[in-house]
């Protein structure tokens, strides 16, 4: 009856589902987006504590479900059934998210959150144990990674409750977690535009535990969309780059080749940043990582030393003097470095003008 590609497992202890609205504050003015609502166990629970409920379902026998259960009720006004995948949405506002996750969108759906211009005031998600467990790792943890970094730069995050597998209807696998995301707002959210950021990291928790160095002079790809996007920046700004070809002899810097990284799958960022899903489509966040992946076929692999243009080399040089130079952080590895060392990076990067999206 339950479709496991949707992640259908049902909240089957009432207790647990008032805990998990409880833990929202809710408001009675507020706007509460439930992502997924089954039955709509949650939402009956939402509805008597919010003004109005949006709910996103793709299951259309779920959707008439919880439709199902609040018709003829007052309820019923207060609640906007959206058919579809949340991930390809276009949201409404809203204050609040609640949600028991299906967790094969864990993932896009955190980062379509922190991403938001205007993000909701409280998120209450239920996630995978070891995915929660991610989002409140630190520098040096073993679960460490991009979501890691991404969640407590953009929102403060607190583990709330633990949910055993036996909840549900049918059971999961593995243990559950809610978690709370209270994204910064305000003063307190950073200055810097997410896809600048994310960019970054995506490059650099690429290979999580190779140096940065490696990340980023011993890939050719990164070299190249960094280039590109070098140029880009110097067309809109009325810079003129150098794009006659170097003389032999002048491609001095190439011997950094360190890794002979072909552009990272979502295989890889799955295997070090617990990303379930690193489709730019699927979570949201386009561009730099899209094209690189996309580059892993188009770029040559090995082009000639002498054909490298002067613009290549001064972009690679660039690169290279953040690392070793500005930040000092050309030794060091992503999954030890805190926010601050990613901050001075960008920062680094920005003043060469070098940017990420
Ligand atoms: N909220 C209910 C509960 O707690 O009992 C059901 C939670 S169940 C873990 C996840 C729900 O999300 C399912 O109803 C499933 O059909 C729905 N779903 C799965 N993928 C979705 C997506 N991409 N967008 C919207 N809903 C989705």
């Amino acid at each position: 009856k339950f479709n496991k590609d949707f992640g259908q497992h049902i909240l089957k202890n009432p207790g647990i589902a008032e805990a998990i609205v409880e833990k929202a504050n809710l408001k009675p003015t507020d706007t509460v987006l439930e992502v997924g609502p089954g039955t709509g166990n949650l939402t009956v629970k939402i509805l008597e504590k919010a003004r109005n409920v949006i709910a996103v379902e793709m299951d259309p026998r779920m959707a008439a479900e919880t439709t199902k259960r609040v018709q003829g009720t007052p309820q019923q006004k207060r609640l906007e059934m959206i058919l579809g995948d949340v991930i390809k949405t276009t949201l409404p506002k809203f204050d609040v998210c609640i949600s028991n996750t299906p967790y094969q969108i864990s993932s896009p759906l955190t980062f379509k959150l922190l991403s938001m211009p205007n993000p909701p005031r409280t998120c209450v998600l239920m996630f995978q144990r070891e995915f929660a467990m991610r989002l409140t790792a630190r520098p040096g943890d073993s679960l460490y990674c991009r979501l890691s970094v991404n969640a407590q730069f953009w929102a403060k995050i607190s583990h709330v409750l633990k949910v055993g597998r036996a909840n549900f209807r049918p059971p999961p696998q593995v243990d559950s977690s809610v978690v709370r995301i209270e994204p910064k707002i305000g003063k307190e959210r950073p200055n810097i535009a997410f896809e600048e950021w994310d960019g970054m990291l995506r490059i650099c928790f690429n290979r999580r535990n190779k140096t940065l160095r490696a990340s980023f002079l011993g890939n050719k790809e990164v070299l190249s969309l960094i280039e590109k996007n070098y140029r880009l920046f110097c067309a809109q700004n009325d810079i003129l780059v150098d794009d006659s070809i170097a003389e032999e002899g002048d491609d001095d810097a190439d011997d950094m080749e360190v890794d002979e990284n072909v552009a990272p799958s979502a295989g890889d960022e799955d295997e070090w940043g617990g990303i379930m899903d690193v489709d730019g489509a699927a979570d949201d966040t386009p561009s730099f990582f899209q094209e690189l992946k996309a580059a892993g076929s188009q770029v040559p692999k090995t082009k000639s030393k002498k054909s490298k243009t002067r613009v290549a080399l001064l972009v690679k040089e660039k690169v290279r003097k953040v690392l070793e130079d500005v930040t000092e952080l050309a030794d060091c590895r992503s999954g030890k470095c805190d926010e601050n060392d990613f901050l001075r990076l960008l920062a680094a990067f920005n003043a060469e003008n070098i940017h990420f999206s």
